[in-house]
């Protein structure tokens, strides 16, 4: 009953093949035999998961159950769960249990999810490799001298090791396309508000948005269908309607426009992955679709935008974390002062240490006009690039890294090495547009990842676009050796 995706897996249960029960123990057997070679969860929720569980079979026995009652999922460690330590992969808040749900667990739990547990993350989703956490690196299941990817490496390792179905993640630079890429996965990073950020413990709250992690596009989709709405706890949220991300899955694709951005198919990218992704464009036009050059001319700006702006804001969202309310306190603080300085030097790691710095003096009084105003007019020639192109074709495709997964401790000693790294994904959280990631073909071993790009709240399009391909190709029902 394991291996399989979350679709395959609700027919189960509505078959009566297994119970949530059954499938729950099952997993939680196998998190705890295989979890130490991934160190993909940073809590597992066993009690939860089996009373959860427990419920979805009555509610199943009643005739009650929703498309998603039973499935097992893991959530990513940055959306607070009741009752349960919530960490945001940081010494900061490894003490933190938090006393309220975030809107998404929320709405997993009344569509009568089950939680596995809390997955690994880059400290305050930080990162592009999950290198950063204080818990420890996660590995990537196809090579585990490999990173999994950052910053939601805990969900895409975990589902990579058939340790969750699926999972939940952040993305505020590409951290659920990147890891969902690294480790052959189908990630969707939802539109700008599509998902409700109340209880997700915020980096760069002009950027960060939740959304699902998974083996599919339909799995993505059934996800979508519970995590995507307007919340009234969320100021930014969307007040549209939530369409049914299942129902045009399988709409045909004739007559698709996709735009190939020159800047992303550049002499910078690894020529194996090229091809990958040229051949990925022609299975495209095989399913009917029509392909144009298109230029997204300030692509290479959006990594120092990005390193301005992103900082700028977790400067200000991380000052929260003093040793007053909640989370790490140093021991005997002297003063008011030595307390909080001990306690952010202390509870703090390295890459998060920086982003401080970095966004304190970029909003200081004589470098904001330089750096953050500037960042910020960049941000706008970058979102105006995308609606123009999006005005021509309907998606945009390219890689969603330069590179396949790299090994660990490969960049963490050059910052701006591992910044680069996120040169195809910043965008268009910068632009607030939706993206996804799809696997599609293998470099030496590892999995490689097709990056589409949507119009706002065109998710149900971009999850169209994706099962299309994944009816054509077998891509992303490869798994690791072993697995
Ligand atoms: N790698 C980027 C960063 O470190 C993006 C992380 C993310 O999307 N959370 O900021």
């Amino acid at each position: 009953m394991l291996n399989k995706t979350l679709a395959e897996l609700a027919k189960g249960l509505d078959q009566g093949e297994f119970s949530s029960v059954e499938l729950t123990q099952a997993y939680l057997e196998r998190i705890k035999r295989e979890d130490s070679k991934y160190n993909s969860f940073i809590t597992v929720t066993e009690e939860l998961a089996l009373t959860q569980a427990t419920a979805a079979d009555e509610t199943r026995a009643a005739g009650n159950a929703t498309s998603m009652t039973g499935l097992p999922i893991a959530h990513k460690d940055i959306f607070c769960t009741q009752g349960v330590r919530t960490s945001a992969g940081s010494k900061m808040l490894d003490n933190f249990v938090s006393p309220y749900d975030a809107t998404v667990i929320r709405q997993f739990n009344a569509a009568g999810a089950v939680t596995l547990g809390k997955t690994n993350m880059d400290e305050f989703a930080m990162g592009s490799s999950n290198e950063s956490s204080f818990y420890g690196p996660s590995r990537n299941p196809w090579n585990t001298d490999h990173v999994p990817g950052g910053s939601s490496g805990g969900s895409a390792a975990a589902i990579a090791a058939g340790l969750a179905p699926a999972a939940t993640g952040t993305d505020t630079g590409g951290s659920i396309r990147q890891p969902a890429a690294f480790c052959n996965l189908t990630g969707l990073k939802p539109t700008y508000g599509r998902v409700s950020r109340y209880g997700m413990i915020a980096y760069a709250s002009s950027l960060d948005q939740g959304g699902p992690m998974a083996q599919t596009a339909e799995d993505a989709a059934m996800m979508m269908n519970v995590m995507a709405g307007l919340d009234p706890l969320d100021s930014t949220s969307a007040d549209r309607q939530v369409p049914d991300y299942t129902a045009k899955l399988d709409a045909p694709l004739t007559g698709l426009k996709i735009g190939l951005p020159k800047e992303f198919l550049s002499a910078n990218l690894n020529p194996e992955m090229a091809t990958l992704i040229h051949a990925a464009v022609k299975e495209y036009e095989a399913l009917g679709a029509t392909v144009t050059e298109v230029s997204l001319p300030n692509t290479a700006l959006s990594v120092p935008a990005y390193y301005i702006i992103a900082p700028a804001e977790a400067s200000s969202n991380l000052s929260r974390f003093d040793g007053v309310r909640y989370g790490y306190r140093c021991e005997d603080p002297k003063n008011l002062e030595d307390m909080y300085k001990r306690t952010r030097g202390e509870g703090f790691g390295t890459e998060v240490k920086r982003r401080i710095m970095v966004g304190t003096y970029a909003l200081s009084e004589g470098f904001y006009d330089a750096y953050y105003k500037k960042a910020q007019q960049i941000r706008r020639l970058i979102q105006e690039d995308f609606v123009r192109v999006l005005s021509e074709v309907d998606v945009i495709m390219g890689p969603t890294t330069p590179t396949p997964a790299f090994k660990l401790g490969e960049k963490t000693s050059d910052p701006v090495e591992m910044y680069m790294e996120d040169i195809f994904t910043l965008s268009l959280n910068l632009a607030g547009l939706p993206g996804m990631s799809i696997p599609c073909g293998m470099n030496n071993g590892l999995p490689v990842g097709l990056q589409i790009i949507g119009n706002y709240f065109a998710e149900e399009k971009l999850l169209n676009v994706a099962h299309k391909f994944q009816q054509a190709t077998d891509w992303h029902t490869l798994k690791p050796a072993g697995l």
